[in-house]
This record gives structure tokens, C-alpha cells and sequence, in this order.
């Protein structure tokens, strides 16, 4: 009998019942006693465009049902090496950005004094910067694995500092990133001009279009991440839409060409051995999602988050 919480088995309780937690973990109220905790922030109020990443946490959390605790790929066994639980949502507020920042910050304060780490159910992409202010607090600057179909560094949005396209040029403003601890991986489309990544590389940033992940592994990919970004403290923040639509049309800032399944799942495991801090699984938005793969995709990067936190057993 294990010490650790562990998710409710499928052969103990239907997976269409049970509790609503993130993998029918147990709930928690404090971080306390933790080692990772998932933690939903249903906020949607600094997207652009289609709206719905608010129901996201609801939605990752249904779909998370059916995943099992092992990892049959990498043999990670999160839940015989680490206390985790589902913390629930931030109680943001829905019609004020500013004070939702303040009040995601405060929350994610408390959960890193505990020295717990933080795996995010967003939620529109602004979430990252409230996070990354009480991640840069604990850690100083870190380093960033930005998954996205999108650079998220726009200056200002409809003369707005604060919204899903603006986290990442904020946070290298603020310190709360390292530029050249920096890779964002995905990005594609269209742009206002035909320089829009060049500002990320002049910040030293390593730009990875998705056309340059097309027809092929990302494990070689994640061998010069791992490399880069060597020993220091590391924050994955994955967008949902920097997969394909094919595999994650429930999203609300759709592109064509998009990362594979796979090439997420590749991503996500290559940052096994990294000193990883939190990450985040953001912009899913159920109302484009009738089949529910959208979030059970979310569901499982997540899960392979967990799966690469420092500290987690693999077995032989
Ligand atoms: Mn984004
Ligand atoms: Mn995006």
C-alpha cells in the first residue's frame, strides 16, 4: 500500500464516475504536504478571438478519466514517487484582468512556498504571466519551453499590456525569463509583418517554426533543448493550438500546419532530466471540442508533465 495519493482505479469506480478531480485524484485545499498539485485557472478574458479557454479546467479534468497512473511509453511512475492532488481552481475574477493577475500570482505564492510544483489547467494563455511573476520570485529568471502555434509577444493588444498575445514579451521585460534560456517550438501562420519572430530571436530566444518540426522527430530536437537549456530552472507552457487542428480543434486561435500528436507527446518527454519547475497546459476551449479529444490531448501532456518532474521513479 503505497503512502501516495493515487488516482481512483477505473476497476474500483466506473471512469464515467467518481470525483470531477484532475485523474480522480484526491482533492486538497493547501499545498501542504505536496510535491506537484494540478491547478485549474478558469479564465478567458484576455483572448482575442473565439472564447471558451474559461471551461477549460472543467473539461481536461472529465477527459483526464481515463488515464491510468503508469506510464507504458517511459515507464514514469509519478504517483509512487511523488504526493500529488488536484488544488482545485483560482477563484480569479472574471470581470477585472488586472486584479485576476493579482489574485493567480497570490495563489501560485502559496503553492511554491510549499515547495510544491505547479501543473496549470488554463485557461487563455495571460494565465502564464501571473504564474511566471511567483515562479521568477522563488527561482529567479528561468528558463521557458513555449509550445505554440503563436509568439505571445505582442507589445500591447487594442492598447492592452495584459492579454493571451502579450505573456512572454512581459515576462522577458520583467525578468522573469531568461532570453536565452528560451525555445519556442510551433510557430506558424500568418503575421502583421514577415519579421514578427524576429523580434524572439533578437532576444535570443530559439525560434522552432512548425514547418521546421514537419515529417519528423522532435527527440533530436529535445536532445539541443535539453542542452541549451541546461541545469537551471525550466517552465513548459504548452498552447494547445500549437498542435493541428486535426488533432486539437478546440482551441479558440485555430492554425493550419500544426505539430502531431506525437510531436507533442516527443516534446514533452525530451524534457525529462531538466530541472522543470511548473508548466502549464493552456487554451483548450471546450466549445470547439465536441468530441472531447482536445482535452483528453491536454489531459495526457499534462499527465507527461508529471511524468518528467524531478524526483519521478521510472521503472526497467
Ligand atoms: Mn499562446
Ligand atoms: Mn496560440
Amino acid at each position: 500500500m503505497s503512502d501516495f495519493n493515487q488516482p481512483l482505479g477505473g476497476n474500483d469506480m466506473p471512469r464515467f464516475g467518481g470525483p470531477a478531480t484532475m485523474m480522480r485524484l484526491p482533492s486538497a485545499t493547501t499545498a501542504e504536504g505536496l510535491d506537484a498539485a494540478f491547478i485549474g485557472v478558469p479564465l478567458d478574458i484576455g483572448t482575442s478571438n473565439r472564447p471558451g479557454a474559461r471551461l477549460g479546467p472543467r473539461q481536461i479534468r472529465d477527459e483526464s478519466r481515463m488515464l491510468r497512473p503508469y506510464n507504458l511509453a517511459t515507464r514514469a511512475a509519478p504517483f509512487d514517487s511523488l504526493q500529488v492532488a488536484d488544488l482545485g481552481d483560482v477563484a480569479i475574477n472574471t470581470f477585472h484582468l488586472p486584479k485576476s493577475m493579482d489574485i493567480i500570482t497570490a495563489f501560485y505564492d502559496e503553492v511554491l512556498g510549499h515547495d510544491c510544483t505547479p501543473l496549470t489547467l488554463g485557461g487563455d494563455h495571460t494565465v502564464t504571466l501571473p504564474i511566471l511573476r511567483a515562479v521568477a520570485k522563488k527561482y529567479g529568471p528561468v528558463g521557458l519551453i513555449h509550445v505554440d502555434a503563436h509568439a505571445d509577444v505582442n507589445d500591447t493588444m487594442f492598447g492592452e499590456p495584459i492579454a493571451h498575445g502579450t505573456p512572454f514579451r512581459r515576462a522577458l521585460e520583467e525578468q522573469l525569463i531568461e532570453g536565452t534560456r528560451v525555445v519556442q517550438i510551433g510557430l506558424r501562420g500568418t503575421g502583421y509583418s514577415a519579421e514578427d519572430f524576429d523580434w524572439c530571436r533578437r532576444q535570443g530566444f530559439r525560434v522552432v517554426t512548425a514547418e521546421e518540426c514537419w515529417y519528423r522527430s522532435l527527440a533530436p530536437l529535445m536532445d539541443e533543448v535539453r542542452e541549451q537549456l541546461g541545469a537551471g530552472p525550466v517552465y513548459l507552457s504548452f498552447d494547445i493550438d500549437g498542435l493541428d487542428p486535426s488533432v486539437a480543434p478546440g482551441t479558440g486561435t485555430v492554425e493550419m500546419g500544426g505539430l502531431t500528436g506525437a510531436q507533442g507527446l516527443e516534446i514533452v518527454r525530451g524534457a525529462w532530466g531538466l530541472d522543470l519547475v511548473g508548466g502549464d497546459l493552456m487554451e483548450v476551449a471546450p466549445p470547439y471540442d465536441p468530441s472531447g479529444n482536445t482535452a483528453l490531448m491536454g489531459a495526457t501532456l499534462l499527465y507527461e508533465m508529471l511524468c518528467v518532474l524531478p524526483g519521478v521513479k521510472r521503472g526497467v
